[in-house]
């Protein structure tokens, strides 16, 4: 039987650095958040174990730790954070109502989405095992780069992402080999002549992943295979890079919201604001091109402050 209908100012939907700075500034504006954490409480850090790019840790800190730290701000002013999964939406109305788990209704007068975005992997068993491990599987450059500096490392990948991440990491690394699928980039011209163009970067077309080596703790290698000739080679690495994309995590919205052609929903510029009103969005559910904890905190901020205004702006 399903429980009565519940009515909410301000219903967060994720528990990432968007989620969770939305959620301070909301309870500190009085606005009695609830939050809905999801199948991943914390968010995509707590797959990671050293970020040391947020500022206000000079020594660094693991992902886990800083979701907890975060989880603990925002309930010290309130937030109401809750497990549970929001299975659908009805953003026809001027009330916008959520199920939670198939079953609770509630009823909300904002919405902020921060479900993020999850990196598209390989599936191969060696990459899984190594990325589990933290021992040297990434989908983030810009995130991990950084721990293999005068390395080593492969990425695999052919689009304008994939082409970016190689460049960023030639510049820390000895030597980037990239594995691309087909005879071509996809990958702009602009974008692919920077790659050939990097002398530490070396491109092997017609190449896919056969498996991802290791000593058990972390990967020492990769083998990869010819597809035109099944020929299957080896080179050492000590990072196996996926840049592959990245799948929005916006299926239950894409009746009511405005999406891009891979799902990302598109806010209106230089604001949180979605084509419905009273529904904000906030953090890697929205932006493709920074996927960073700093950024998603900060579009979290800015998700609860448009929030607020929109509710004086009703009263
Ligand atoms: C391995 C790895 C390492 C990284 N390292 C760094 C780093 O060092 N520095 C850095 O700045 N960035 C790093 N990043 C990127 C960073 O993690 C993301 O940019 C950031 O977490 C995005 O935050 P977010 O709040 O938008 O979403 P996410 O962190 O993706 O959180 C999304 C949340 O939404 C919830 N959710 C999704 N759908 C629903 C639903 N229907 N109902 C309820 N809840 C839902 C999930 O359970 C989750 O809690 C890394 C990413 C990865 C994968």
């Amino acid at each position: 039987m399903s429980e009565k209908i519940e009515f909410v100012k301000c219903l967060i939907i994720g528990s990432g650095p968007a989620g969770y700075t939305a959620a301070i500034y909301a309870s500190r504006a009085n606005m009695s958040p609830v939050l809905y954490q999801g199948t991943q409480p914390g968010g995509q850090l707590t797959t990671t174990n050293d970020v040391e790019n947020f500022p206000g840790y000079p020594d660094g800190i693991t992902g886990p730790e800083m979701m907890i730290e975060l989880q603990s701000q925002a309930k010290r002013f309130g937030t109401d954070v809750r497990d549970g999964w929001v299975t659908s939406v009805d953003f026809s109305g001027k009330i916008h109502k959520l199920w939670i788990n198939n079953n609770k209704e509630i009823h909300c007068e904002t919405v902020i989405i921060s479900t993020g975005a999850s990196a598209k992997y390989l599936g191969l068993p060696s990459e899984q095992k190594y990325l589990e491990l933290g021992g040297g599987v990434s989908a983030c450059a810009v995130c991990d780069g950084f721990f293999y500096k005068n390395q080593e490392v492969v990425i695999v990948g052919a689009g304008d992402s994939a082409c970016e991440e190689a460049h960023y990491l030639s510049k820390l690394c000895s030597k980037v080999t990239m594995l691309v699928r087909r005879d071509v980039f996809r990958a702009s011209k602009i974008m692919a002549n920077r790659v050939i163009n990097t002398s530490n970067i070396e491109i092997l077309f017609n190449t896919e992943t056969h498996e991802v080596i290791g000593d058990g703790q972390v990967v020492t290698g990769v083998k990869f295979i010819n597809n035109l000739t099944n020929k299957i080679s080896e080179i050492p690495a000590t990072g196996f890079f996926v840049a592959i994309g990245h799948k929005p995590n916006t299926e239950i919205f894409k009746e009511f919201l405005d999406l891009d052609d891979t799902g990302y929903i598109i806010n209106k510029p230089g604001t949180s604001k979605t084509n419905i009103d009273g529904v904000f969005v906030s953090g890697d559910a929205a932006d493709h091109v920074y996927r960073q904890a700093v950024t998603a905190a900060g579009t979290g901020c800015m998700a609860a402050l448009d929030a607020e205004r929109y509710l004086a702006s009703l009263e």
